[in-house]
């Protein structure tokens, strides 16, 4: 029985480590995420890129970023289709 409750507080102090580890880290995550790391929205599929990963265009003097070459070759064939530039003018 006695191995039983030292089994029982073991998991519940390793359970509050583990969570006050993730929980740091949670935090320090979404602090990078407001702070350095910006992310971009992929016009053609609507993915969230960061700044430093897929692949970029200049438009319009505006960049554009892709989460994938795929994406990216879909908007280079019509860019007007993803971002609304010809016609919607309501
Ligand atoms: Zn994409």
């Amino acid at each position: 029985m006695e191995e039983l409750i030292s089994f029982l507080l073991y998991a519940v102090f390793f359970y509050l480590i583990m969570r006050f580890v993730c929980g740091a880290h949670m935090i320090h995550g979404s602090h990078r995420n407001r702070g350095v790391s910006k992310t971009a929205i992929d016009p053609v599929c609507g993915m969230e890129v960061a700044q430093d990963k897929g692949f970029s265009k200049m438009y319009h003097g505006n960049e554009y970023r892709f989460c994938s070459r795929s994406c990216l070759i879909k908007f280079d064939d019509s860019p007007g289709k993803y971002l609304n530039l010809d016609g919607d003018i309501t």
